[in-house]
């Protein structure tokens, strides 16, 4: 069976570049062993750091010499579909044979994006890899954190829903030996899933497999990855971090007040890392000061962190540009009811956030802020140095100015628990005679109701954010990194479908008081979501404002946020660029002298690229920003592109 290795770390701490890095590294020391990289993220970037085009099929990269690289970002509906024609006609008839619903009500869910469909797409990429047998070792580039939790625990959701298929199927069964009939039993393809969901658990188990912790000598990034790796721990299905990097690491710091900071700092997360994850290796991987694109640059930046070569600087500077003059102006105040931000994982969103949620309490002291993470790994906390959780609490030290981190699992919950509650006082009072059946029914329902769907984020989040937003406040939403971000947008538009679909399907079960009461709910839901939607395609009720850093990746991956945000009718009026080094900064430093070029090459093309904007620019702090003090000496100063 091929070996799994998989790469896991917060946003931004450059797990797709380790992760390729670590894929051209192993396929050009050993040629013959075939080796596949597989994103599942849903924000790609593997065709940006190879300087590649890919689609959405596999694709055989040289490498130079006979080592070659198959790389693949799945593309997560295609995967999905593909995967739900080959079992539809199973899948319509165990649904049709143990609800209420008929092959006529089901068909139409099913064609509907469903949440969740990104990690059970990872899942069946991964299954469909390790099947074809062809690879000796298949390298994966996870989503962001939160998500990668959720995608380990797909084989164990996955099996719960056999389970429930399993005894919705089981129905006719049931009735035929309380009526003394029979029923032909067992359905072929739930033993294939069986069998699929065992084959990917196996495969994380092998002793060749690993589970990779990429982290930068940050704070948060630092928290982030003990959180994670205890998470795994936790699971039903327990994994254990094999190898720690810790990436970005500055060991040699010339004569720069930037880098003999980040020394400092390496040398602190060096530290942290051995105690927190004591007997697992650690892989220093030096800063490169510019980004390592294309294989030639992967695979030298592969031998330094896993064969441990001294690197050599990156011989690649920018190509000429233009110069690009910032002129000093105030924090922008907040013009819309809602605002939204988000970015690539890593870029300081939530600091940038919490800095525009203190900054408009002066703008208008009169009116409360509330600011929302709906981040599966949210840091709001770290950034406020105080606990924040579930429900609103103050934070800064104003009353006025409120903090939530949303608990998508645990809204859930709470709203399955009222739902069977319902259930079963509808079931005990509703009917009686047809015991038997309705006793059925809410053995189903029920233990569909004891799962915590996977795509939960972002339908919980935008419940939480009606419910904020019905209030005389300014809310904030820091939101998920780019991918899940615009599935958080996307929610409401699925939502009106679905209930649509669900109201339609319902109206032949209107005899149960139940269907009656799901039906008004719902019906008041959609009515709510379609407030919110249409809230957000007008520029005087929501905004999107995207945040990025100065750097080839993020600039590329926000390109893509603004086309995609146009396709949904969301404009965007600003932008954040985060941790801009300026020339007084940097001095007489290779290493800052070449990331400053990097990030003067990618204004100037900002510039250009959205005319019409207003570009801002955060100067990089040599401290991370932590607590009331730092945010408030923050919002001191910002700089725009003229
Ligand atoms: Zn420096």
């Amino acid at each position: 069976m091929s070996a799994l290795s998989f790469f896991v770390g917060k946003g931004g701490v450059g797990k797709t570049t380790v992760a390729s890095a670590y894929a051209v590294y192993r396929a050009n020391s050993k040629p013959r062993r075939p080796v596949l990289l597989l994103s599942t993220d849903p924000a790609h970037s593997l065709a940006d750091v190879f300087q590649v085009r890919l689609g959405s099929k596999l694709r055989l990269l040289p490498l130079g010499g006979s080592a070659k690289l198959t790389v693949w970002q799945v593309n997560a509906e295609l995967q999905f579909r593909k995967f739900l024609d080959r079992y539809r006609v199973a899948i319509v008839s165990l649904l049709e044979s143990g609800t209420l619903f008929s092959r006529e009500e089901i068909e139409p869910l099913l064609d509907t994006t469903l949440p969740g469909m990104a990690e059970m797409a990872a899942l069946l990429a991964i299954h469909e890899t390790l099947e074809r047998g062809r690879y000796a070792e298949i390298v994966v580039d996870t989503a962001p954190i939160g998500h990668t939790l959720r995608l380990f625990e797909m084989p164990e959701y996955f099996a719960r829903f056999l389970d429930l298929l399993d005894l919705a199927g089981s129905r006719d069964q049931v009735l035929a030996e309380h009526f003394g009939g029979s029923v032909a039993a067992s359905n072929p393809f739930i033993a294939e899933w069986r069998a699929m969901v065992g084959a990917v658990q196996a495969a994380l188990h092998q002793r060749e497999s690993r589970i990779v912790m990429v982290t930068t000598p940050e704070e948060f990034a630092l928290q982030e990855s003990v959180r994670t790796a205890k998470a795994m721990l936790s699971a039903p299905d327990p994994l254990h971090v094999t190898d720690v990097i810790l990436n970005r690491a500055v060991r040699s710091d010339g004569h720069c007040l930037i880098c003999k900071q980040s020394k400092a700092r390496t040398k602190a997360a060096a530290q942290f890392v051995q105690r927190n994850f004591r007997g697992i290796p650690m892989h220093v991987a030096e800063d490169l000061g510019g980004p390592a694109l294309g294989a030639r640059t992967l695979l030298e930046f592969g031998r330094h962190v896993f064969a441990g070569k001294k690197l050599r600087p990156i011989a690649r500077t920018p190509a000429k540009k233009d110069d690009v003059k910032l002129q000093p102006t105030q924090w922008p105040a907040l013009k819309t009811p809602i605002t939204w931000t988000t970015g690539k994982g890593g870029v300081g969103k939530t600091t940038l956030s919490a800095a525009l949620a203190v900054n408009q309490r002066k703008h208008a002291p009169a009116r409360p802020v509330v600011i929302c993470s709906t981040d599966p790994a949210p840091s709001l906390d770290d950034v406020f140095q105080k606990r924040i959780g579930n429900r609103p609490v103050s934070v800064a030290g104003d009353a006025k100015l409120r903090a939530a981190e949303l608990d998508a699992a645990a809204e859930f919950r709470a709203w399955a628990g009222e739902m069977k509650a319902k259930i079963n006082d509808a079931f005990s009072s509703d009917v009686r005679g047809l015991h038997v059946d309705l006793s059925f029914e809410r053995r189903v329902l029920t233990a569909l109701l004891d799962m915590v769907p996977p795509g939960v984020d972002e339908i919980a989040a935008i419940f939480r954010i009606l419910d904020l937003a019905g209030e005389k406040q300014t809310l904030l939403v820091d939101m998920a990194p780019t991918g899940h971000a615009l599935e958080l947008l996307r929610m409401p538009g699925r939502i009106l479908l679905w209930s649509r679909l669900l109201l339609k399907s319902l109206a032949p079960h209107r005899r149960m008081s139940l269907a009656r009461d799901v039906a008004v709910q719902i019906a008041t839901l959609s009515h709510r979501v379609r407030e919110l939607a249409n809230m957000l395609k007008d520029g005087r009720s929501s905004r999107v404002v995207p945040v990025m850093l100065a750097e080839p990746l993020p600039d590329r991956e926000t390109t893509r946020l603004l086309g995609a945000l146009d396709d949904l009718g969301i404009s965007t009026s600003e932008l954040f660029v985060n941790r801009v080094l300026f020339a007084e900064d940097v001095n007489h430093c290779h290493r800052c002298q070449a990331a400053r070029e990097w990030q003067m090459e990618t204004l100037s093309k900002l510039r250009r690229r959205h005319r019409g904007k207003n570009i801002y620019v955060v100067r990089n702090r040599a401290r991370e920003i932590a607590g009331t003090a730092a945010l408030k000496s923050l919002i001191g100063e910002l700089w725009q592109i003229v």
